[in-house]
């Protein structure tokens, strides 16, 4: 018997009737974290951690959710589950499923790094890990964020001396936040496009971070000159940019790797910092499991489980739709 099935709604947990991300509409859904991929609109109830909780509801609007502490374990018809922190974003959980001794592991997106702002990943024991693979290419290896972070305070600190606008975008859930923690205030003032400020408010009740400005319309090219504004990558190109004449750009996430993908964009500056595992970290979290099997499901998934099955792992790929992150994407947005 299989503890979790991959149906055309979701992951699927048959004896308890719930579903682990699902992509439909279900009655009970349990949610790893807040990006759109991961926690969809259109069902009954949802289940996720207590930081996720409001994150989700700013995202979905009015819906029906109850939040769990991290570790705290509850049973639905015999089947326990749990949720654990994944290190991804705020509120990010792997969730455990326990039954009769058999020990599922689903990861949703995980990163092995700590920055600063999510609880940090949390390794589990267990016989079968469900687990992403956007960066799961030997390619992939992650330099320490303390040096992304101090080369975009010199990057932005450069600027300033020269009167120039720096506009820094990143993805509005969790990068963005990454961001602002590690941002040194005393450069110059610090600017937000709506979606970055309103998620950001979202999580202060959680986290201290330094003040931040929002842009509105009556907001002037003189005001922010030298400062730095935050925006999602979105606003490249946009009129909405363009009223602050020329800028410094500067863009983070792990894409960045990719020479390619900063032409692409233009990019003035390109700054590697992903909230994905790198090939280490997926290494290293799948090996602390102990477990026989690993199901790979999204980014480098046919490769990397072929990997695994020649270091003698029983691994597979099974077909979801989490997307959101990808080359193209990051390249076309
Ligand atoms: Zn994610």
């Amino acid at each position: 018997m299989s503890l979790l099935k991959f149906t055309s709604k979701g992951i699927y947990c048959s004896q308890a009737d719930v579903y682990l991300d699902p992509w439909k509409g279900v009655n009970k859904a349990l949610i790893t974290h807040g990006h759109s991929d991961h926690a969809r609109w259109g069902s009954k109830h949802y289940i996720t951690n207590e930081i996720n909780v409001p994150i989700i509801k700013h995202r979905l609007g009015s819906i029906s959710v109850s939040g769990k502490k991290y570790g705290e374990s509850f049973k639905v018809n015999g089947v326990k589950f749990s949720f654990h922190p994944a290190g991804h974003v705020p509120g990010s959980s792997q969730i455990r499923v326990e039954y009769r001794g058999e020990v599922w592991v689903f990861t949703g997106d995980y990163k092995t790094q700590k920055d600063g702002i999510s609880s940090p990943f949390e390794p589990i024991k267990c016989n079968t890990f469900i687990t992403e693979c956007t960066f799961g290419l030997p390619v992939f290896q992650w330099e320490e964020p303390k040096y992304i972070h101090a080369k975009i305070n010199d990057w932005w600190a450069k600027n300033q001396s020269g009167k120039i606008t720096s506009l820094l975008m990143g993805y509005s859930l969790g990068k963005i936040q990454r961001l602002l923690k590690h941002i040194d205030p005393s450069i110059g003032k610090i600017y937000t496009h709506n979606a970055t400020e309103q998620m950001t408010k979202v999580l202060r009740q959680f986290i201290d971070f330094p003040e931040t400005h929002l842009i509105t319309r009556n907001t002037t090219k003189r005001e922010v000159e030298g400062n730095l504004i935050l925006a999602p990558p979105a606003v490249m190109g946009s009129a909405w940019v363009k009223k602050f004449g020329h800028l410094s750009t500067g863009y983070a996430s792990g894409w960045m790797a990719f020479r390619g993908a900063r032409r692409r964009r233009a990019i003035d500056h390109a700054f590697v910092l992903s909230d994905h595992a790198d090939w280490k970290g997926l290494i290293s979290a799948i090996k602390y499991t102990g477990c026989e099997n690993v199901i790979t499901t999204h980014g480098y998934t046919d490769i990397f489980a072929q990997y695994l099955c020649e270091q003698g792992w029983n691994a597979r790929t099974e077909k979801t739709q989490y997307d959101t992150e990808t080359l193209e994407k990051a390249i076309a947005e």
